[in-house]
């Protein structure tokens, strides 16, 4: 099943749902351990989307994802804002004008990550939203390899974005302002792990509904 662009806005307002719902609960995380402004940046970002989703839908993939990651760039701020920024505009450099499935999409996704990866000097294990990224990537081109269907496949990675954001709680970190905390970081999840894992698992809501009723 191809997607295409005119599911943005649907997604953007999923995403946007998702924070506003749990923004108490992130802003305590990153108070925790951070400065406590992940989510208002986020939110920054996500309402200049909003007022870009009519644009957005009707463009093709590469130029959406380039908008949306220049749009992130400026309009998030904060260390989230040029890593998030990156990831898209790394995926619409990797995107062809090619119909996207999941085996095209698994390559893009995974090209983005090592884009961000790369800008923030970090991996997996840091305690960051690289490690919801990364096995959200990793999940994305098991499911490609081996031809797994949709539903199962966004079930899973669904379950990875979970896990991934789960596990930051035991993590040391040695990236982002949490590191100057070092030993006190551990036995909090990282903000952007989880607002990661959010925003995933409510992109995935989207792709199962429209799987259900494609409209
Ligand atoms: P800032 O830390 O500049 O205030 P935000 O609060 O918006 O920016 O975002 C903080 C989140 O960014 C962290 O919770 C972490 O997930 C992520 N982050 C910070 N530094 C890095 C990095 N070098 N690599 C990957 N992710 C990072
Ligand atoms: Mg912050």
């Amino acid at each position: 099943m191809p997607l295409a662009p005119s599911l943005l806005p649907r997604l953007i307002q999923a995403i946007d749902n998702a924070i506003a719902a749990n923004a108490e609960e992130v802003t305590a995380l990153d108070q925790a351990i951070g400065d406590g402004d992940h989510v208002t940046n986020l939110q920054r970002g996500i309402k200049a989307l909003a007022a870009q989703s009519d644009e957005l839908a009707g463009l093709d993939w590469v130029a959406a994802w380039q908008k949306i990651g220049m749009t992130l760039m400026t309009a998030v701020g904060g260390a989230s804002g040029s890593l998030y920024g990156t990831l898209f505009i790394a995926m619409s450099k990797a995107a062809r004008e090619q119909p996207l499935d999941l085996q095209t999409f698994a390559v893009i996704f995974g090209s983005g990550v090592d884009a961000v990866k790369q800008r923030g000097k970090a991996d997996a294990g840091e305690k960051t939203m690289l490690d919801v990224l990364i096995p959200v990537a990793a999940s994305l081109r098991q499911a490609a390899t081996d031809s797994v269907a949709l539903p199962e496949a966004l079930a899973n990675i669904a379950q990875a974005a979970i896990a991934g954001m789960e596990s930051t709680r035991d993590m040391l970190a040695t990236k982002g302002r949490a590191s100057f905390l070092e030993e006190r970081s551990l036995g909090h999840i990282d903000a952007g792990a989880k607002t990661s894992q959010l925003m995933i698992c409510a992109l995935v809501s989207v792709f199962v509904e429209h799987l259900a009723s494609p409209a």
